[in-house]
């Protein structure tokens, strides 16, 4: 098997740890490479992460590239930028995948632009497929697939001309398995060449705020939408929360309304979750929202609408006004517990 044509992953790291988007991202790429055939790659970029390349391999890493520069420690556009493009350049891989966070959205479009090859954004589903244009067939092309249009399409958007094909994909989306103890990888050194031009900015200090709501942790998520109605009744979603031991969750909607902080939002734009149990307070079940929740193991929906479309998914529907039935839910569980 051939090094060249691999999918490869940009692994990001902050003080030397990598994200979890980007396990998350080996785990799929190992699943497309051998739907394709061809290895897995990553590129880790930044300085004494040796260690933590190990633990990111048994992921199913089969060639880990290590670009490791004192200049490189943090993440700054300009030598990142550089190295990845001579990592690709160098290594041709077929697809290359980023996590959509801040890092992954300033560099993808850094080295697509300087490569001219695709880039599609926020993808919730990456396969690979056959790709027919008028008499030509292009072979085991990379299906980018997300939602377009507000969400009125599911779109497979592919960039069958050029390689590699580009995708970033949001934290959450793709299923992260466990580790492999003793993977076969192998490590290569990339020689980092840079200069100080390629410095034009510098890192002075870094602020990194805590994260204080932990929804992808959370094997229990109570989530309101704008159908709790005002602010002051938001109270009734953390109190359920608070009675079940559960994290809170919210729609856009009720993001935009201003009844809890976007943190909190589960969705396309939000967070993706899988808890064991998803209990959806007034929420329609827009195609936006069951992009972040639809895989939860079991789903509550309470919706003053029998038709409302998150009846379609939910495991166990309530119809009713969700002002009278979270207080009886809360007392019979009481009762109970
Ligand atoms: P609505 O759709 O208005 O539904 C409110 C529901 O509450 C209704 O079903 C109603 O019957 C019910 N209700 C009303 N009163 C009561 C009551 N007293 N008791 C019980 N039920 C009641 N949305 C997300 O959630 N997450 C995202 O990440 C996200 N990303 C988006 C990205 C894009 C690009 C776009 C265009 C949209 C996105 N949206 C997202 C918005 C999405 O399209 C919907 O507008 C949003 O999910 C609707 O929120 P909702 O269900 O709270 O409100």
């Amino acid at each position: 098997m051939s090094s060249k044509k691999s999918v490869m992953v940009f692994i990001q790291q902050t003080n030397g740890k990598a994200a979890d988007v980007s396990l998350e991202l080996v785990c799929k790429a190992r699943e497309l490479a051998k739907r394709l055939g061809v290895k897995t790659s990553a590129a880790f970029i930044g300085n004494g992460i040796r260690e933590e390349a190990q633990r990111v391999a048994a992921y199913g890493i089969d060639e880990m590239l290590l670009a490791e520069n004192a200049g490189l420690k943090d993440y700054t556009p300009v030598p990142y930028t550089k190295v990845m493009v001579d990592i690709i350049k160098k290594h041709e891989p077929q697809i290359v995948l980023y996590g959509a966070t801040t890092t992954g959205r300033d560099l993808g479009p850094r080295i697509a632009s300087a490569l001219k090859v695709g880039l599609t954004a926020d993808c919730t589903d990456l396969q690979i497929g056959d790709h027919e244009v008028k008499d030509k067939t292009f072979k085991d092309i990379l299906f980018q697939i997300r939602p377009a249009f507000g969400g009125n399409i599911i779109a497979t958007i592919v960039s069958p001309e050029k390689l590699p094909q580009m995708a970033t994909v949001r934290e959450g989306v793709m299923r992260l398995t466990a580790p492999e103890s003793g993977y076969k990888t192998t490590f290569t050194d990339i020689a980092v060449e840079l200069k100080k031009e390629d410095f034009p900015s510098e890192i002075l200090k870094r602020v990194q705020e805590e994260k204080r709501v932990n929804l992808k942790g959370a094997q229990i998520i109570v989530s309101g939408g704008i159908g709790v109605g005002t602010k002051e009744n938001f109270d009734l979603i953390v109190k359920l929360a608070h009675t079940l031991g559960a994290e809170v969750g919210a729609s856009r909607a009720a993001v935009d309304a201003g009844f809890v902080a976007k943190e909190h939002q589960v969705g396309q734009t939000g967070t993706t979750v899988r808890p064991k149990l998803y209990i959806a307070c007034g929420i329609s079940g827009s195609i936006q929202h069951r992009a972040g929740m639809a895989e939860s193991s079991r789903i509550i929906a309470i919706n003053s609408d029998p038709d409302a479309p998150i009846f379609q998914i939910a495991h166990y529907g309530i119809v009713g006004d969700l002002k009278d039935v979270i207080p009886r839910f809360i007392k019979a569980y009481k009762e109970k517990a």
